[in-house]
């Protein structure tokens, strides 16, 4: 009886699936069977490995919600046939779709690891074949015939990430992606470091829930020194506004003229829910520890605590998503729900 763990590859595009385009010489996605033609290495694996593909692979830079949504029914569709599963996906948004990923599915019990890379598969220098190899290989891990991740990861350059904590941090580095406020899951080197006490612990009496409904409007504003006020109003007073990310200065601060605070509150008051977000890449939002930042506390921001903005995004749609009154939504938002944010 072969008990291999069943594992399922999902190629949605990016650079990892590559080629250059003889007539423009620009990257442009190819056939996912020629990707697998590059890898024979994957049949050593002990794993039964089927493969899927969007049927049209694209660059990550054109993910979008309905995008998510696909990816999504492919991982439900056959989450009872499969014990883990591989997505492929281009480095660019990685993290926004890991992260929504993490939102759509309550009650995970099994891996689902996103990875790519930095150059094509078929480059003589490639990163793809170590990150691949090591993705499914994590996936496939199991201790008393259970999944020992099982929660959303991303896996790059040595490193299993919790996606939903990751930010793509560089353009050029094989090492690009970065988790500053939590620390790696697995480490591989000669052999693999599996951090177990990092990982997100699984009650398999719950049941999963499966959730799809993202509301996209939204926006994400960044603070900078001299930021105009009546272009803000502008898109504060939006009709179709449904929330705001603030990416703010340090730990949650913000100028303290007064138009900026009376725009935020009114916000609020018409039921839109504001965001307050860390610019920076590491370290967390405290709203009230400096002066600046009491104001919009008063006001009813929600503290994005530690999360990153890629994460921020994806909780922002999804729990609009689910309709909830706007005191509920804050109650939720400042709660860990997938491991995105502190717990307290
Ligand atoms: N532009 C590519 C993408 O995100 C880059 C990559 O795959 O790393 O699809």
């Amino acid at each position: 009886m072969n008990t291999s763990p069943d594992i399922l590859l999902i190629y949605t595009g990016g650079t990892i699936g590559m080629i250059k385009d003889f007539e423009t010489g620009a990257l442009v996605s190819f056939d996912f069977d020629e990707l697998l033609l590059n890898i024979p290495e994957l049949k050593q694996l002990d794993c039964n490995i089927d493969t899927i593909s969007f049927e049209k692979p694209i660059d990550s830079s054109d993910m979008n919600v309905d995008q998510w949504k696909e990816l999504g029914d492919i991982i439900n569709d056959n989450y009872t046939t499969y014990d883990g599963f591989v997505v492929l996906h281009g480095s660019d948004t990685m993290s926004y779709t890991a992260s929504a990923i993490s939102f759509m599915f309550e009650n995970l019990s099994k891996p689902i690891i996103f990875t790519g890379s930095q150059l094509p598969i078929g480059d003589l220098r490639t990163d793809a074949k170590e990150n691949l190899i090591t993705a499914v290989q994590i996936s496939a891990l199991q201790k008393k015939g259970k999944p020992v991740v099982a929660e959303v990861g991303l896996y790059f350059e040595y490193k299993l990430l919790r996606a939903n904590r990751t930010t793509k941090i560089n353009a050029e580095h094989f090492e690009a992606f970065e988790s500053l406020n939590y620390p790696a899951l697995v480490e591989s080197g000669v052999h693999l470091k599996i951090n177990s006490s990092f990982l997100r612990t699984v009650n398999r009496r719950k049941k999963m829930v499966y959730h799809t409904h993202f509301d996209n409007n939204i926006i994400i504003i960044k603070m900078f020194p001299g930021i105009n006020e009546n272009i803000l109003k502008s898109i504060f007073e939006l009709k179709t506004i449904k929330g705001i990310i603030l990416e703010t200065y340090g730990a949650g601060n913000t100028t303290t003229q007064k138009w900026f605070v009376t725009m935020l509150s009114n916000a609020i008051k018409r039921g839109v829910p504001v965001v307050n977000v860390t610019q920076c890449i590491g370290g967390s939002v405290e709203m009230g520890k400096y002066d600046t930042s009491i104001a919009l506390k008063k006001a009813g921001v929600i503290s994005g605590k530690d999360i990153t903005t890629e994460a921020a995004v994806a909780k922002l749609m999804y729990l609009l998503g689910e309709n909830l009154p706007l005191k509920v939504l804050k109650t939720i938002y400042e709660t860990s729900l997938r491991g995105e944010m502190l717990e307290n």
